[in-house]
């Protein structure tokens, strides 16, 4: 993978949303077709044995890589979003993040048993938001979770690999020590 290529077209925009954030802005990634072919072709590599009959996007980063990861494997498309989006009968998990608390939920009919999930979001900080995806999928009792982040944000407060620990099996394509 070039990393290079994804880093140099990573934007960060300090003090975003809140003072003392460094927001990590993949729309800069996103608007660039070579860095959207690395990502994809990447995941693909990670993920194309694994068996996936589903990838969770979570709203609304999560959405774009994942709905194309969906396409590449073969794979039916999943949507975990913030509270009151989905139309249908869903379960909810609340969550802690890195600037805040936060709901987020899914269809009930969304997955079932036999599903092998993959869940993919952009940027993984305290692991909170991942956590509770993980709950929510692992509630339907399915095969396998696995996990995919862009980025994974690391410092002394943020240690989200350590906070999933072997609720899920774990990739993320960039490491960023802040
Ligand atoms: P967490 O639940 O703490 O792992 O936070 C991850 C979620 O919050 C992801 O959906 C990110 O989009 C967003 N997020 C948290 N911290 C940052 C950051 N420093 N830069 C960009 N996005 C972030």
């Amino acid at each position: 993978m070039n990393t290079e290529l994804l880093l140099s077209n990573l934007r960060n925009i300090p003090d975003f949303p809140i003072p003392g954030i460094q927001f990590k802005d993949v729309s800069t990634l996103f608007k660039n077709p070579a860095c959207i072919s690395e990502m994809a072709d990447e995941m693909v590599r990670l993920y194309k044995d694994k068996g996936i009959t589903k990838v969770v996007g979570i709203e609304s980063r999560g959405f774009v890589m994942g709905a194309i990861l969906a396409d590449r494997l073969g794979a039916g498309f999943v949507m975990c979003r913030k509270p009151g989006k989905l139309p249908g009968e869903t379960i909810k998990q609340s969550y802690g993040k890195e600037y805040g608390k936060d709901v987020i939920e899914i269809h009930t009919d969304a997955l079932s048993p036999d599903d092998v999930v993959l869940i993919q979001d952009d940027l993984l900080a305290t692991g909170g938001s991942a956590k509770a995806a993980i709950d929510l999928v692992r509630a339907f009792g399915v095969k396998e979770v696995h996990c995919n982040f862009i980025i994974e944000l690391r410092c002394e407060g943020l240690k989200g690999r350590e906070f999933i620990g072997d609720a899920a099996e774990l990739t993320t394509l960039l490491t960023i020590e802040d």
